[in-house]
């Protein structure tokens, strides 16, 4: 229950006010203010309430965006900071233009070291942060050494704290503050907290600069140990403020799917894996909080298997989404592989946590001649077919009610056709999925325009549906009750 008692005067970063639940993130790590009558507004950067209670202005990563009508903030909580003293106008104005001029600039909290900086190196999660770099700013809060990666030897020490570093590439070779190194792979290693800084975003651990092989640019990845990687992960894809059943049902689920990428894909590139929704949500320092880590330190270790038909236990891809609509997916269907465990289930839960708008989603509406060039461009296969002229469901998974569209045919001008997943086939036309939530919809022809209707649910819906956990978990379920009804035939193993 929220209480009556709104905010007064805050300087705080969004940052600062999701830990104190004024704010929520969304699944892009996008920040989501709660406003008086259900709206949201989204923010990635700062957000402020001044002496009349209410927020007047939110600064994004692009700039200073004006509110229009009154946002009241309410809250439970008081914050752990003490707020500052009130702001007049005036040097609310001096401090948004201190913050527009240093844009990103927040202060920097109290944080614990990382830990498990001496676990084995197999378990070490390698985060692929920026592909194909020509600069990058790095800032460490303690001194920090340069290291070949092969022979671990140091070849420089850098003594300077929080001075921002520019790191770039000069005639073939990494460059980091002016000099240069010989290598084609560097490690630069913090010292105590173990936590560095790039382009921005606060992250632990390590970080590997890898020189592709024209010498023209280089990726950066974060090598981390995997319960400080598993909290970076949790706070982005699930709000902390969840119940600790489910945080911690989510920080095993991805515990094993990042372990199962690592070892799928791993071992042929220099990353385990992406920072983004191609893998898991993962944004650092930034997503972690006290629920968080608590939710990772009690699974610390604990991944899902399950049994393969030759009896071997196994662990799987253990995928998750937001919510599933009613009936979550089977893995073949969405994401074309077969696993025990990630056969569709019935969802009766997630109706009673996912917002309504998010459970059924509104009408979506896609212009024909930008779904045709979206298509064309992303599978050039399709070029044969020409404009597209028709959509019809080919395979769809029927859960009495409702159906969950699996597999579409594509018409085209030509007269050719063609088929494609029907996840494929949103992701395309709404690579955010913000609008086309889900498959659980009609497809229909408006003319000039592609509608889609009647739509349920929000994500790809194979494994644990996010909402339907978190409402599992408000009935007092378990975590292993949890995982093992969206997972079925899975079971917890310590691997660590
Ligand atoms: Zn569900």
């Amino acid at each position: 229950m929220k209480s009556k008692t709104p905010l007064t005067t805050l300087d705080y970063p969004c940052e600062a006010w999701i830990k104190n639940k004024y704010l929520e993130r969304n699944k892009t790590g996008e920040h989501k203010l709660r406003q008086l009558h259900g709206k949201f507004l989204l923010c990635d950067g700062y957000c402020f309430a001044i002496s009349s209670k209410v927020v007047t202005q939110c600064i994004t990563k692009s700039g200073p965006v004006k509110l229009s009508g009154k946002i009241t903030l309410y809250t439970t909580t008081q914050p752990t900071k003490n707020p500052k003293k009130l702001l007049t106008n005036k040097v609310v104005r001096v401090l948004l233009l201190w913050l527009i001029a240093f844009g990103g600039c927040r202060a920097r909290q109290l944080i614990k070291p990382t830990p498990q900086m001496d676990i084995e190196s197999n378990l070490w999660i390698r985060v692929l942060l920026l592909d194909n770099a020509r600069a990058c700013k790095l800032m460490v809060p303690s001194s920090f050494a340069v290291l070949n990666p092969q022979t671990q030897t140091t070849e420089a020490l850098f003594g300077q704290v929080d001075v921002a570093v520019k790191v770039g590439i000069s005639a073939g070779r990494i460059v980091i503050a002016d000099q240069r190194f010989s290598g084609a792979q560097i490690i630069i290693l913090p010292d105590k907290p173990y936590i560095f800084n790039i382009n921005g975003d606060d992250y632990r651990g390590k970080l590997k600069l890898i020189l592709n092989p024209d010498g023209n640019s280089f990726d950066v990845v974060n090598v981390v140990p995997p319960e400080p990687y598993l909290a970076g992960v949790v706070g982005a894809e699930m709000p902390d403020y969840w119940e600790p059943a489910a945080l911690a049902a989510q920080a095993i689920a991805a515990r094993t799917y990042c372990f199962y990428i690592k070892k799928k894909f791993g071992s042929n590139r220099t990353w385990d894996v992406k920072r983004t929704a191609a893998n898991q949500v993962y944004l650092g320092v930034s997503a972690e909080s006290a629920q968080v880590w608590d939710a990772v330190n009690k699974t610390q270790g604990q991944v899902l298997v399950y049994k393969q038909n030759n009896s071997i236990e196994a662990l799987f891809p253990a995928y998750y989404s937001s919510t599933c609509g009613g009936h979550t997916e089977n893995s073949r269907h969405v994401f074309g592989d077969s696993f025990g465990s990630l056969v569709g289930v019935p969802c009766p839960y997630c109706k009673d946590v996912a917002k309504p708008s998010f459970f059924f989603w509104p009408m979506a509406q896609f212009d024909k001649t930008n779904v045709t060039d979206r298509l064309l461009k992303r599978y050039p296969k399709l070029k044969q077919l020409g404009d597209i002229t028709s959509i019809r469901p080919d395979k769809q998974s029927n859960y009495g009610k409702f159906s969950r569209l699996t597999l579409v045919k594509l018409l085209g001008s030509t007269g050719k056709s063609d088929f494609l997943r029907a996840e494929d086939l949103r992701l395309t036309i709404d690579p955010t999925g913000r609008k086309l939530r889900s498959t659980i919809c009609k497809i229909i022809d408006m003319g000039d325009k592609w509608a889609f209707l009647s739509g349920r649910g929000y994500g790809h819906g194979v494994g644990m549906c996010q909402c339907g956990a978190q409402a599992m978990a408000r009935q007092g379920k378990t975590t292993e009750q949890i995982l093992s009804y969206y997972y079925p035939g899975s079971k917890i193993v310590r691997v660590y």
